[in-house]
């Protein structure tokens, strides 16, 4: 039977992979089956783990789930509110009487308790710092580990308290004023969550970029959200490597007008020594760059701030940040996302999804520039009381080791990365991991990218020790916080699928010609969203046609998240690729994420990306680019080999007609690969790539045009 109820009750624990998977998810759930049998025996573990998909039927807390998540999309205004209640502090709470939910999808005018009152900060901090009686100031918010595994720092909420404060009046001498926009480009050392969270205490609206980025990228993002304030460092670090950020903003400032818009430049110091304060001064003779008549040091200014300010009173809808979209499909998008809803769903999210309980230690290793480290490394964690661990350096620097000795030294218990740093890691071996003591860790994450099943199995084995939760979180930019993911100890985990919507999301798949919503399972289609959540964007910085032309106008009525999804016989969802994307060959419509896992199936093929090219039969013919692991030769027999893994785990329909074995993939500055960049290169069409500007490596591209163009 395909019933997950029935397959279950004869499946104890693993045996639930047994089940025959529908066709177009055999590459998803074909690689090797799990060789643990404790899959379910996490007992002994301090926190439980999720079963990998285990008896369902036995299981009450997956019950719980369904009551759970039913109630909060039947009636989100109450659920919404009670949560508001329960993990927000506010000046001015929301009545009780109102509905919580303003707006609707259809006309894109959400909002969340509009008029409540608070500020983001001080809910991150100050009431952390004065929770029991004072005693919580001495709590852990911040461990910081820099370039060098020897440079770490840590921070109570209490020192967190007044260097944010500090920083906050230094924003404020400067200039900086309620509304403001501030244009945040640093690398990760403790300053930047600090200026992020300054920002949000004095209502200013902080727009981080990425400290990867170039002049010309920066530029632009200056330029659109015309801010007139920029926060920089000298210098950022990684892997011993030096970038030179300062040069890079003054490079930025020859763009657009910039130089007349923006008025400060304020810059810290990456190697600034407090202890010799009393010979540091303001004066450009100290500054180690070429300082500016716009150049303010920092440093220096934040150290003679007083340590103390006043949080400004925020309502629920101003503005918290701004933010730039990965690009992976074309022109960045800037979204804007509001104080009170963003906050809620950033503590609710980070609260459910990794099980944060008190004292837990929460390493999510992706950048400030990112979504995911707006969301996870800075404001959830946070909101929670929780210690959040912020990582300036590459998971390869000193050695491949760098994340599993962090673990080990800081004895973090969650860890949350991406499928393109698992699957590069796993490159080096299990030896590798097998090194360190892993046991401190209950939950590890993975986002930005459907994880295929080998990597996940891989991650769970030897990272989590076959004992911890693996959450598989999807969601964007555009959402705040997750929106489809499984939950420790609630929900369970199948290799793959990033599985059942979050409580409050109420996921729907349509037909994307129709728009018509599919019901049932074993299904396929676009993924979207019939309600409004706290945590969605509220509109595209200075462009409102644009936000309701990608998200709402498309299907009226939805959100519309841009991605295919496989919804299979248990009613779990696995991410096929991007809509733009979809390869349709003689009539088949077929997900990148399946023909790509059936590739990294192949044991030496270390990550894959695949597009479709026109073909004057079939419509599209598959292209595949293919990056070997480490010392593997390309030969005729290793292409036959990988045609075979797809054609058995996929369909001989998906047989790609082309592979490019290439040294590299265009993957984004947030390790996404760029596809629409391999179509047009494939297609002849290279002169048109769009824009590329947050590839971090555009030199790929010749290599690959030199190598597939037709
Ligand atoms: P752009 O919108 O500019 O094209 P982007 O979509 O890559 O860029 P992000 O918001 O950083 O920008 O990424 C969100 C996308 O990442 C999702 O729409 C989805 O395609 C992918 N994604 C994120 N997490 C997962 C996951 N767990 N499983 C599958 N896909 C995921
Ligand atoms: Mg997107």
């Amino acid at each position: 039977s395909q019933s997950i109820f029935a397959a279950l009750l004869t499946a104890a624990c693993v045996g639930a992979f047994s089940t025959t998977p529908a066709p177009s998810t055999s590459a998803l759930l074909s690689s090797t089956s799990s060789s643990s049998t404790q899959l379910c025996e996490a007992k002994d573990h301090e926190h439980a783990a999720s079963p990998v998909y285990d008896a369902i039927s036995t299981n009450t807390a997956f019950s719980s789930y369904q009551t759970r998540h039913a109630e909060s999309i039947s009636n989100p205004s109450a659920f919404w509110a009670k949560e508001a209640h329960k993990r927000l502090s506010f000046f001015t709470p929301p009545p009780k009487s109102h509905p919580t939910i303003h707006g609707s999808l259809e006309k894109g005018d959400v909002k969340f308790f509009p008029g409540a009152k608070l500020n983001v900060c001080y809910n991150a901090i100050d009431r952390h710092a004065l929770a029991r009686n004072g005693k919580g100031g001495n709590d852990v918010a911040m461990i910081w580990e820099g370039d060098e595994p020897t440079d770490t720092k840590s921070f109570t909420y209490n020192e967190m308290l007044e260097k944010v404060s500090q920083i906050a009046n230094a924003l404020k001498n400067q200039g900086v004023k309620k509304g403001d926009v501030v244009t945040i480009y640093m690398p990760m050392i403790p300053e930047l969550p600090m200026t992020m969270l300054a920002c949000a205490r004095i209502g200013a609206v902080h727009s981080v970029v990425f400290a990867g980025f170039s002049a010309d990228a920066l530029g632009a993002r200056i330029h659109a959200s015309q801010s007139q304030f920029v926060v920089t460092a000298d210098i950022g670090l990684r892997g011993t490597k030096k970038i030179p950020l300062k040069d890079i903003v003054n490079d930025s400032l020859t763009k657009f007008d910039n130089e007349n818009l923006v008025d400060k430049v304020m810059v810290y110091e990456r190697f600034y020594d407090d202890s010799n304060e009393d010979e540091e001064t303001e004066d450009s003779e100290a500054a180690p760059y070429d300082m500016k008549p716009k150049d303010i040091r920092m440093n220096p200014l934040v150290n003679k701030m007083k340590p103390y300010c006043v949080p400004e009173v925020m309502d629920a809808e101003d503005e918290l940040f701004i933010l730039y979209t990965s690009g992976s499909t074309g022109l960045p998008k800037g979204l804007v996302h509001t104080t009170g809803g963003y906050a809620l769903y950033a503590a609710f999210t980070t609260q459910t999804t990794f099980n944060l309980e008190k004292g837990d230690i929460f390493a999510c290793v992706a950048d400030c520039g990112w979504i995911t480290g707006h969301t996870y490394v800075v404001y959830g964690a946070l909101l929670n009381g929780g210690t959040t661990f912020v990582f300036e350096s590459t998971p390869m620097y000193p050695d491949a080791g760098r994340y599993w000795d962090m673990i080990q030294r800081h004895k973090i218990n969650v860890f949350y990365t991406a499928p393109t740093a698992i699957r590069s890691l796993m490159r080096y071996g299990d030896s590798i991991p097998k090194k360190y003591d892993l046991s401190s860790l209950k939950v590890l994450g993975s986002v930005g990218e459907p994880i295929n099943p080998e990597a996940w199995r891989w991650y769970y084995e030897n990272i989590g020790n076959s004992k911890c939760t693996v959450v598989d979180t999807y969601w964007q930019t555009e959402t705040g916080g997750h929106i489809v993911t499984n939950i420790p100890g609630v929900t369970p985990m199948k290799p793959g699928s990033c599985t059942l919507p979050m409580y409050g999301i109420d996921t729907v798949v349509l037909d994307a010609q129709t728009g018509e919503v599919v019901e049932g399972n074993d299904v396929e289609g676009v993924l979207a969203i019939r309600q409004p959540w706290p945590g969605m964007a509220r509109t595209c910085l200075g462009d409102h046609k644009r936000y309701m032309a990608t998200y709402l106008t498309q299907y009226p009525g939805y959100y519309f998240t841009g991605d295919t999804v496989y919804r299979d016989s248990d009613g779990f969802i696995f991410v096929t690729g991007r809509c733009d994307d979809v390869l349709n060959v003689s009539g088949h419509r077929i997900g990148t994420a399946e023909v790509e896992s059936a590739l990294v199936g192949h044991p030496l093929v270390a990550q894959a990306a695949v597009v479709g090219k026109p073909h004057p039969i079939k419509g599209q013919s598959i292209s595949a680019f293919v990056m070997l692991v480490e010392g593997a030769e390309e030969s005729e027999d290793l292409i036959k080999e990988m045609k075979m893994e797809v054609r058995s785990g996929v369909g001989p329909f998906a047989s790609p007609d082309q592979i490019v074995v290439s040294p590299s993939l265009p993957m984004t500055r947030s390790g996404k690969i760029m596809r629409r960049v391999l179509r047009k290169i494939v297609a002849g069409e290279a002169d048109s790539l769009g824009d590329v500007s947050t590839l971090a490596d555009p030199s790929i591209v010749d290599v690959l045009i030199e190598k597939a163009a037709p």
